[in-house]
């Protein structure tokens, strides 16, 4: 589907949606032709959430990349690991960064660098993630992916991503990430699954958003 595989100075290509929607894959796929081509180095970046495998992989397939880790609370560290050989920069859960990553990436494409971020366009709360909403806005181009949703016989389309808790949705005042936590995504009493809107659940978030005031209380 990527009619593109070279280098495009200075544009910026976000590939989102759900856990398991082929983002990484699709990240893979587009350099794939790279290592063959002269003067197409290129890079990966992720921040530092998850460091137990230093790769970037699909589920889909074996092919890997070696990825350089930023810490997700300076995201200015990408411009220090950059260098000028470096032609295209993916830069993985992009979601994950804090604000600064919009500054980067902009400080990037000015300088002529082909970007691709990967990350989730939504939260476990079916709310817009982190510096994504930003980096989807100013991108030249969008690649949104959905999954196949892993409710109990549905396989519709997956456009979010469900926490779940000892096999029950996760409240909505359940925190995002547990930085620290070794174990964020192997816990074993936590997983996520691909969900189509009608069976994507968050116990708690009426309440909290009447409370927020987002929801009229009149509704
Ligand atoms: P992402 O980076 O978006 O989490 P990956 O590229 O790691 O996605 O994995 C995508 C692949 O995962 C698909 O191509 C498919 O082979 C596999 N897969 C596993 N579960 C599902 C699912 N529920 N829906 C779609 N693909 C799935
Ligand atoms: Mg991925």
């Amino acid at each position: 589907m990527m009619e593109e595989h070279g280098i495009i100075p200075g544009r910026l290509e976000v590939y989102t949606g759900p856990m398991k929607s082929g983002k990484t894959r699709q990240l893979l796929l587009r350099v794939d032709k790279l290592p063959y081509m002269n003067g197409c180095d290129f890079i990966f970046m992720k921040p530092d959430i998850d460091t137990r495998e230093p790769v970037i992989k699909s589920r889909f397939g074996k092919l890997t990349y070696d990825v350089t880790y930023i810490p997700h609370d300076n995201p200015y560290k990408i411009l220090e690991a950059v260098n000028p050989e470096h032609k295209l920069i993916g830069l993985e859960e992009a979601q994950f960064f804090s604000k600064g990553i919009e500054d980067v990436v902009e400080e990037l494409i000015e300088r002529d660098v082909n970007v691709l971020v990967s990350g989730l366009d939504l939260d476990f709360r079916g709310e817009p993630f982190g510096s994504m909403p930003y980096l989807m806005s100013i991108a030249d181009k969008v690649h949104k992916f959905t999954a196949v949703c892993e409710y109990d016989g549905c396989d519709s389309p997956a456009t979010r991503t469900q926490r779940l808790v000892n096999g029950e949705p996760a409240r909505y005042d359940e925190p995002l990430v547990k930085i620290g936590d070794e174990e964020i995504q192997g816990a074993k009493n936590e997983s996520y699954e691909a969900r189509c809107l009608p069976h994507h659940f968050v116990p708690g978030r009426e309440e909290a958003r009447h409370k927020a005031k987002i929801i009229p209380l009149n509704k």
